[in-house]
């Protein structure tokens, strides 16, 4: 009943066990929004040759009340033991506890890519004069970066003993009694992570990757990012790729057919040229930061964080989840949007090979927009639109099934 991945063969028997994350505050509405689409998706694919026998992994308050532990490692081994898990979101405890437990559970598996297609879908309000140019897959690394978490607090001892090393030793003039942290960026998880964008833009026939970087200034962190970005590709892949440079100086400015451009642009500058001119660009790899502040613009470019999907990728298994978090306030109201992670959902069934599931999936999801029928988030944006609670809008997907 397990999928079992041996280096990039996945095989996944027909009735396959699925490890699931229920989530925090409006976790469980969305999940259960989310498992009925993905039940009857697979049915209309498949019929019954084909099902998900999903299986309850505890984490976050959950995990906490039951086990005693916001991330249990029976969780994690499930999630290794399995290959794929999906996730609603998790509350990061402020002030206790772990860091964060979502983030706890992509340094923990060691899924280094988080991956977040953004695509437009008609007719979802937006602030773009032409959303349907938007459509970009970000490659943020998940591992390192200043989400690594080591930090010092102002004035503690710890972050004096690094503010004497950096003075002394270094020569490092600091400001008096400064918080402190540091960014690692190393080679080996840069050009794995950009491996695996230039491959997604190989297989997909994406026209370029993108290295998003802010290498002017933090020259040996994200300027190493960039140098390592273009090494990779021309180590691992001479024969499909071309530098944008290279498209210059050798093509007369048009890249030869079926390479894929490599370019990197500056982090701000990328910002501005995603709201001007969107559609130069289609796969973007970037460090961790940079990649959470892009996902959440991109996303607001095409109607918010409730119609975001992600996924967590790593060689050996990944984690699908809701891009927004627990919504608080919200929690128990069968209100909110189950888009995000029912998208994921889709993204997890090509990851697995069952790409009609996906493609059952998104057309329904658009139809039901199409039609009027949203939850309270887009009701607010589309004139005339029946605004409908978060199970309901799932009964409508899958009536158009
Ligand atoms: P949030 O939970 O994403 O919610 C912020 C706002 O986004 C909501 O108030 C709502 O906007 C909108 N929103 C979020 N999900 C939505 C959905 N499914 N449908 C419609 N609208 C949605 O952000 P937060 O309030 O900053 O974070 C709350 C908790 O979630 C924190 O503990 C945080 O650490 C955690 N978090 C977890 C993850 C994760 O699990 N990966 C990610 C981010 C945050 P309106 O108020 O305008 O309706």
């Amino acid at each position: 009943m397990k999928i079992i991945k041996k280096d990039d063969n996945m095989s996944v028997p027909d009735r396959v066990e699925i490890p699931f994350i229920e989530g925090d505050g409006i976790g469980p509405d969305i999940w259960n929004a989310a498992q009925l689409v993905f039940d009857r998706a697979v049915a209309k694919a498949y019929g019954t040759r084909r099902s998900i026998v999903w299986k309850e992994v505890l984490a976050g308050e959950k995990g906490f009340k039951k086990a005693g532990e916001w991330l249990p490692e029976e969780t994690l081994n499930t999630i290794r033991e399995h290959v794929v898990a999906i996730k609603g979101p998790l509350t990061t405890p402020v002030g206790k506890g772990i860091r964060s437990v979502n983030v706890a559970i992509r340094q923990k598996l060691d899924l280094f890519a988080c991956v977040r297609p953004v695509s437009y879908i008609d007719p979802v309000p937006s602030p773009m004069k032409r959303p349907e140019k938007v459509d970009m897959v970000i490659f943020r690394e998940n591992t390192e970066d200043l989400y690594a978490g080591i930090e010092w607090q102002a004035g503690s001892r710890d972050a004096e003993k690094v503010a004497r090393f950096l003075t002394e030793e270094m020569g490092v003039v600091l400001p008096p009694g400064a918080g402190i942290g540091i960014k690692p960026i190393s080679a080996a998880n840069t050009k794995r992570l950009v491996a695996s964008a230039i491959t997604y833009a190989i297989d997909n026939r994406q026209p370029s990757v993108t290295l998003m970087h802010k290498g002017n200034i933090m020259k040996y962190t994200e300027g190493a990012f960039m140098q390592w970005g273009y090494e990779v590709a021309a180590e691992h892949f001479a024969d499909q790729t071309v530098t944008e440079a290279e498209v210059y100086e050798k093509h007369n400015g048009r890249p030869p057919a079926g390479r894929v451009v490599i370019k990197d642009r500056i982090a701000d500058m990328l910002f501005q040229q995603v709201l001007l001119r969107p559609d130069e660009f289609h796969v973007i790899a970037t460090p961790n930061l940079n990649g959470d502040y892009l996902s959440d613009a991109l996303a607001a470019q095409v109607g918010g964080l409730g119609l975001a999907p992600g996924a967590n990728i790593g060689d050996t298994c990944a984690v699908f989840e809701a891009t927004h978090g627990t919504a608080p306030k919200y929690a128990g109201q069968d209100k909110v949007n189950p888009s995000s992670l029912i998208l994921s959902g889709a993204m997890m069934f090509e990851y697995m090979g069952w790409k009609e599931v996906a493609t059952a999936i998104r057309g329904a999801l658009q139809n039901t927009i199409m039609e009027g029928t949203v939850t309270y988030d887009l009701a607010r944006q589309i004139s005339g639109a029946r605004e409908v609670k978060c199970s309901a809008f799932a009964e409508r997907i899958v009536a158009h099934f």
